[in-house]
């Protein structure tokens, strides 16, 4: 049988990508492996948000190099923004590169993977492969039985804000928004195929526009809640700008809406957010903060910072710093400022290495105080989580997320069955740990829907040894 390996890096709009490759190659009768040295096609689908991630993704296409010169029958793929920025340099620096699709290209990839089944027909590996030592990397869209419990659903593609430091625009091309219509038929779809959880998934998901004029994202939202069998709703990643009061008030009546909201702050200097054209004053943000404060007061709000930006002083740093040391964030993915070739502020005065990254170590300390408290605050408490599998760190636990989006693990129980606990695939944990990554606990019920009580569970023999 034909098989394809997808490797991802990046964004949840590369995951949702990797998701639709998936399907096209299972729906062309492919299946999909764990180890790409099982695969006809290998597909990495790449990122080049930030600099480390571009040179990580060209290491990764390097790796395959052995395998192509092993069977020159495989089919090496790279899609997704490095795809799109380097279409032209990418057979000088990786000859052994196949095929280069860009990331508006899937449809096509889709297509041509379907061409190349009948070649793999009745292919057999050659010989040389077996000596291919393990390339190692994670896999993606191995369908297991909890694949089908979380769907992302695409909303639009690319984005026109043009903050100085992203090479979104440039790579994935302006505003590009997928008829409502079409975006509620793939939710309904996956909701059909067992999805508990829909993200709606764009680079600035909360400017949705219907091309056809049917209605904005909130409009988008409160359609897709009235799905039947829809059970939970979030999406990926907002604008700040683009959160009216109005907006926030419809979606707060969305009984299905998750309880959190990722609000990308990047600055919490004026001066700092003009040069990163972010289109938002520091007190426009906060203004955002008191409306989710108003209209979700038990969400959890995480954000993105960006350390040590071109022109960042101690002073634009401090301001930063001590917003974030308020608590307002369950979470922050912080980075250090990374140069992106064609971006306006690649060109601009660099900050000195060694004080963004003394900078970044001060505000992960804070972050992290501040995230360990969230998490020691559901100690003692039970959550209803979504089962995510086995815990890819311990083999012995179950991960799960919770509707704030933090990490619970918890040990197998004593009836785990994989098919089991994907039809009912929501636990309710009792918390009795707390780290920076999220939290641990034992599993006490599973739910088919998230309203149902829930099936108790026998307690683990040796927590009744050890009670
Ligand atoms: S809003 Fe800014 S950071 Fe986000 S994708 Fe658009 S240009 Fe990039």
């Amino acid at each position: 049988m034909a098989s394809i390996y997808i490797e991802t890096f990046g964004c949840q709009m590369n995951e949702a990508d990797s998701q639709y490759i998936a399907d096209r190659a299972a729906a062309a009768g492919y299946v999909v492996v764990e180890r790409a040295e099982d695969a006809n096609v290998v597909v990495l689908n790449t990122c080049t948000v930030r600099d480390n991630a571009e040179r990580r993704a060209y290491g990764r296409i390097g790796s395959f190099k052995p395998l192509k010169h092993a069977d020159p029958a495989l089919k090496l793929v790279v899609t997704g923004c490095l795809a799109e920025q380097d279409r032209d340099r990418m057979q000088r620096l990786a000859p052994h590169v196949d095929a280069v699709f860009g990331t508006a290209e899937l449809a096509q990839l889709g297509d041509a993977i379907l061409r190349w089944r009948e070649e793999f027909a009745e292919s057999a590996f050659s010989e040389e492969r077996a000596l291919i030592v393990p390339l190692g990397g994670a896999a993606d869209c191995v369908t297991d039985a909890f694949s089908s419990v979380r769907g992302y659903v695409t909303v639009q593609r690319g984005c026109s804000y043009y903050c100085t430091f992203c090479i979104v625009p440039h790579v994935r091309g302006r505003f590009d928004h997928r008829p409502m219509v079409e975006v509620l038929n793939e939710t309904r779809a996956r909701v059909a195929q067992g999805a508990r959880e829909i993200m709606l998934v764009g680079q600035t998901v909360n400017a949705y526009r219907d091309p056809a004029g049917e209605g904005d994202f909130g409009e988008l939202c409160k359609q897709a809640a009235r799905i039947p069998g829809l059970e939970r709703l979030a999406f990926i990643s907002p604008h700040p700008k683009d959160f009216t009061k109005e907006m926030l008030r419809e979606l707060s009546e969305i009984p299905q809406l998750n309880p959190r909201l990722h609000l990308p702050m990047q600055s919490a200097s004026d001066p700092i957010l003009r040069r990163m054209n972010r289109k938002y004053t520091r007190a426009q943000f906060m203004e955002r903060v008191e409306w989710i404060r108003e209209y979700f007061p038990q969400a959890a709000i995480t954000t993105d910072v960006i350390v040590g930006f071109p022109g960042e002083t101690e002073q634009d740093f401090r301001a930063t710093l001590d917003y974030i040391a308020t608590g307002v964030f369950a979470n922050a993915y912080m980075f250090i400022y990374s140069k992106r070739r064609g971006t306006p502020a690649a060109h601009w005065e660099q900050v000195d290495p060694a004080v963004a990254s003394e900078r970044f170590s001060r505000l992960a300390d804070a972050q992290n105080t501040v995230t360990r408290s969230y998490h020691d605050r559901k100690i003692g408490t039970e959550v209803r989580a979504l089962i995510q599998g086995i815990s890819k760190k311990d083999r012995s636990k179950l991960a799960a997320k919770t509707l704030d989006n933090v990490t619970v693990i918890a040990p197998l129980p004593p009836d785990f069955d994989e098919r089991l606990y994907a039809r009912e695939p929501w636990l309710d944990i009792r918390v009795d740990g707390a780290r920076v990554w999220g939290c641990s606990g034992s599993i006490v019920r599973r739910a088919e829907r998230f309203a149902n009580g829930g099936v108790t569970l026998e307690q683990p023999l040796i927590n009744l040894l050890t009670a």
